[in-house]
């Protein structure tokens, strides 16, 4: 799971590689830690820092084994995962490939209902009908939304890893800035291995070390998983039966309210004023107060303008607006992703022959380069929007900074910018 989470592991910090030899007292600690011997043995850090990459990790091996062992599981089945771990060099990587040009939003929604992944949807509803409806009497999730989330993490199981998830666990674990996370996961894979609802030999994954076909890290795995068939394995790999039982009890247990919706797209008043986007929720009746209404001349039933509903516009005034709802957020939790949320969404209701977005993209507009987002936050910080940090990343702070702009000029106030917007910006 989690794909997207996991993308931030990217960012780890480089690891330096001196290729000079260990000091003496250094190599004899951790010949005496590979013999198993009492980790007092530890070198102090200056010597460690003269190790190699590779006799560092070994020796965080026998530290991570000797700890697990204290914690009370068996130095067997520890050995057993960790000792033929590798260092996953990507786990390593520093967040050097920042791309130029981050993807619109469109094209993001746009790929996760392409014309494959909706037929393979439209095959799965149609082969697991009463996996599905078992799935839905117990946990109240719709299959729409669990086939789309089938779909985008793994195009229906078709792409789930071939890696063995331990390598890069270990090597979060090991040194760097996810040193707790990695940690973690580790020991959530020892439970769940004690726990017998898994075999060592089942365990292969992303690189990341997200398994199966929803993509379930180790402590999701762990504490989310079901044996929906019954027989004693919890297996995300080949059974849609676990799989997807595992991934409605996942959002069951965020809170997913059956026959609620997810995702409308509205219309609005021309004089809206949008700096309301993103801000804090409100009921579909203060929305309509407010001149928000459904697309397409629609009403909202009686029950509806009690939900509350948060609405953005990730394409700027031009594009689709859209009211999310609790169900959005609980999509979110899956994968922290505005734009995870919304592919999930436009595909399950695609799966139901329904179309949620209706209003077109502003696809000709040319999105800002890592540097131009840059020189924009530091344009606004100048010109007194404080957008906070200049990091070359558009989030709620720098949108918001954009809006008090944007307002402050007599602009639609929706913190969406292009390439044209963004030269008028830098001419002030
Ligand atoms: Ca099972």
């Amino acid at each position: 799971m989690l794909s997207r989470s996991l993308l931030s592991l990217f960012s780890l910090s480089l690891l330096g590689l001196p290729a000079c030899a260990a000091t003496p007292d250094a190599k004899q600690a951790l010949a005496a830690q590979n013999r198993g011997a009492n980790p007092v043995a530890t070198p102090p850090r200056n010597a460690r820092a003269s190790l190699s990459q590779q006799e560092r990790f070994n020796l965080w091996k026998s530290e991570f084994i000797a700890r697990s062992v204290r914690m009370g599981y068996d130095r067997s089945m520890v050995e057993r995962l960790i000792l033929p771990a590798k260092i996953e060099e990507r786990a390593l990587e520093r967040d050097k490939t920042q791309p130029e040009f981050s993807k619109p939003v469109w094209s993001y929604v746009d790929n996760a209902a392409n014309a494959s992944r909706l037929n393979g949807g439209r095959t799965k509803l149609a082969e697991n009908g009463e996996v599905f409806d078992a799935i839905e009497a117990r946990y109240k999730v719709p299959r729409h939304i669990l086939t789309s989330i089938w779909g985008l993490e793994t195009a229906y199981g078709k792409i789930m890893g071939t890696y063995n998830p331990v390598d890069a666990l270990a090597t979060f674990a090991f040194e760097g800035r996810r040193t707790s996370f990695g940690e973690a996961q580790l020991y959530a894979l020892l439970d769940l291995l004690k726990s017998g609802a898994v075999r060592q030999d089942q365990l292969i994954g992303s690189w990341a070390g997200a398994m199966g076909m929803t993509q379930f890290i180790p402590a999701t795995f762990r504490d989310y998983a079901v044996d929906f068939d019954g027989d004693g394995n919890k297996d995300l790999w080949e059974n849609e039966a676990d799989a997807l039982g595992s991934a409605a009890h996942y959002l069951s247990r965020h809170g997913w309210r059956w026959g609620e919706p997810v995702m409308t797209e509205v219309a609005v008043d021309a004089e809206f004023d949008y700096s309301l986007l993103e801000g804090s929720k409100k009921t579909v009746n203060q929305w309509t107060a407010l001149g928000v209404r459904p697309v397409g001349g629609q009403r909202w039933s009686a029950e509806a303008g009690f939900l509350d509903a948060k609405l953005i516009a990730p394409g700027g005034h031009r594009g689709p607006k859209l009211l999310t709802f609790k169900n959005f957020d609980v999509i979110k939790k899956y994968n922290n992703s505005t734009s995870y949320a919304m592919g999930i969404t436009v595909l399950g209701e695609a799966l139901r022959g329904k179309s949620v977005i209706t209003t077109d993209w502003p696809r000709n507009d040319k999105p800002l380069s890592f540097d131009d987002k840059k020189s924009m936050q530091r344009k606004l910080n100048q010109l007194g929007f404080n957008v906070g940090g200049v990091d070359g990343i558009i989030g709620p702070g720098t949108r918001k900074g954009i809006r008090a702009w944007q307002k402050s000029r007599g602009l639609p106030a929706d913190g969406y910018i292009e390439q044209d917007l963004f030269k008028r910006l830098m001419a002030q």
